[in-house]
C-alpha cells in the first residue's frame, strides 16, 4: 500500500494506472475509520483493479464554531485498517496542497443543498462538492463510493456528477450500525456514556417510523411528531431537525406517496449526530 501526499503525484499515478487499463475505485473520507468506512473500501476492492481512499479533513466544509480543529484524526491507525482490507493507495494531502494560496474556485449544487443539513450548516455542501470534485480530478476514479449515512450528501454528489458530465459511477452503500442500532460515525467518540445511551433514540425513532409506515401511516406530519416525541424523551438530546422529504428532490412532503427520506440531526453535547431511513422504496 502506498501513501501519497502530493496532488501532482496522485494525478500522475492515476493517469498511468488508467493508461494501463486498470479500473480505479475511490472512497473519499475524513479518516478515523470504523466499519462504515471499511464497508465502502471492501466494495471498492471487489469492483475495481485498484482501490484508492482519500483521507482529508476538509476545512471548507466546516462552519465557524464547528469541530474542524477537534475532529478525530489517526492516520497511522487508519493506514493499518485500510491495509487490512486491501486498499492500494491512500491519498492524504495537506491543506496547502488542496487549497494553495490564492485558491478561489468552488463548486455549488443548488436546491438539493437548501434543506436538512444544508439549512443548519450553511456553506457545508459547497465545501463538500468542491473537495469531492477536486478528488475526482486528482484520483480519476471509474467508481466512487459514498454512504447512505450521509443521504443528502450522496444525492448531491450524484447530481453534481450528472450536471458536470463527470465520467464515473457513484455507488451508494447502506448504513452500517453498531449492534444496538447506533449508526457508526467518527463523531460517536465525542459521546459520554450517558449520551451514547441516549443517542439510541435516533435509530429507535426511525424504527418506530418504519413500523408506523408499514402499518399504513402516510402523514409525514404525524410521523415527524412521533419521532420527535421519542427523541424528546431523552433529555440529553437537542433536536436540530427531523424531516421527511422526497427521496429524489429532497423537498418536504405532506402525504407519503413516493419514496421518501426520513432524516434527522440531533445534538448530544459536542456531538451532532445524523441518521436516516427511506420509506416506500420497496
Ligand atoms: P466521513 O469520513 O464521515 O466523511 O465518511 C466517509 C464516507 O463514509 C461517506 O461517504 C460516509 O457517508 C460514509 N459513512 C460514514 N459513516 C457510515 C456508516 N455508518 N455506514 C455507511 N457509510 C458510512
Amino acid at each position: 500500500m502506498q501513501i501519497i501526499q502530493s496532488c501532482r503525484e496522485m494525478q500522475k499515478l492515476a493517469a498511468e494506472l488508467r493508461a494501463q487499463g486498470k479500473s480505479l475505485g475511490l472512497v473519499p473520507t475524513m479518516g478515523y475509520f470504523h466499519e462504515g468506512h471499511l464497508s465502502l473500501m471492501r466494495r471498492s476492492r471487489a469492483d475495481n483493479h485498484v482501490s484508492i481512499i482519500s483521507i482529508y479533513v476538509n476545512p471548507t466544509q466546516f462552519g465557524r464554531g464547528e469541530d474542524f480543529t477537534t475532529y478525530p484524526r489517526d492516520l497511522e491507525g487508519d493506514a493499518q485498517k485500510a491495509q487490512n482490507v486491501g486498499v492500494d493507495i491512500i491519498f492524504a494531502p495537506a491543506d496547502k496542497e488542496v487549497y494553495p494560496a490564492g485558491y478561489s474556485t468552488f463548486v455549488e449544487v443548488e436546491e438539493l443543498t437548501e434543506g436538512l443539513c444544508g439549512a443548519s450548516r450553511p456553506g457545508h455542501f459547497k465545501g463538500v462538492t468542491t473537495v469531492v470534485a477536486k478528488l475526482f480530478h486528482l484520483c480519476k476514479p471509474h467508481r466512487a463510493y459514498f454512504g447512505q449515512k450521509d443521504a443528502q450528501q450522496a444525492r448531491i454528489i450524484q447530481q453534481m456528477t450528472a450536471d458536470l458530465n463527470l465520467d464515473l459511477e457513484i455507488v451508494v452503500m447502506p448504513i452500517v450500525r453498531e449492534a444496538d442500532g447506533l449508526a457508526m460515525s467518527s463523531r460517536n467518540i465525542y459521546l459520554s456514556p450517558q449520551e451514547r445511551k441516549a443517542a439510541l433514540a435516533l435509530s429507535r425513532s426511525l424504527a418506530w417510523a418504519q413500523e408506523a409506515y408499514n402499518k399504513g401511516e402516510r402523514s409525514a406530519d404525524l410521523l415527524i411528531q412521533g419521532i420527535k416525541k421519542i427523541i424528546e424523551k431523552e433529555k440529553l438530546g437537542l433536536i436540530d431537525y427531523v424531516d421527511i422529504v422526497d427521496a429524489d428532490t429532497l423537498k418536504e412532503v405532506g402525504q407519503i406517496e413516493r419514496p421518501v427520506l426520513v432524516a434527522l440531526a440531533i445534538k448530544f453535547g459536542k456531538a451532532r449526530l445524523i441518521d436516516n431511513c427511506t420509506l416506500g422504496s420497496g
